[in-house]
């Protein structure tokens, strides 16, 4: 069975200590707003990362995507 990841695309906690950022970003969508993000508030300095507490964990999310999506 598939399951579509429109809405259930797993959400990626962000932070940015340099400005006190913190967000959750679709996967999806993490690579393109680190990239502005940086690129506009940091002169393309890779300050804003994802939140190192899951770091370890997203590439089991990414796996999960792929045929075992679930919530949590
Ligand atoms: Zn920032």
């Amino acid at each position: 069975m598939t399951t579509a990841s429109e809405d259930g695309e797993p959400a990626v906690p962000i932070v940015c200590p340099e400005c006190g950022t913190e967000a959750r970003i679709p996967l999806g969508e993490l690579a393109d707003t680190l990239d502005r993000h940086n690129a506009d508030r940091h002169d393309g300095a890779e300050v804003a990362r994802v939140d190192p507490d899951v770091a370890d964990s997203l590439a089991d999310l990414v796996v999960a995507d792929l045929g075992l999506l679930e919530d949590e």
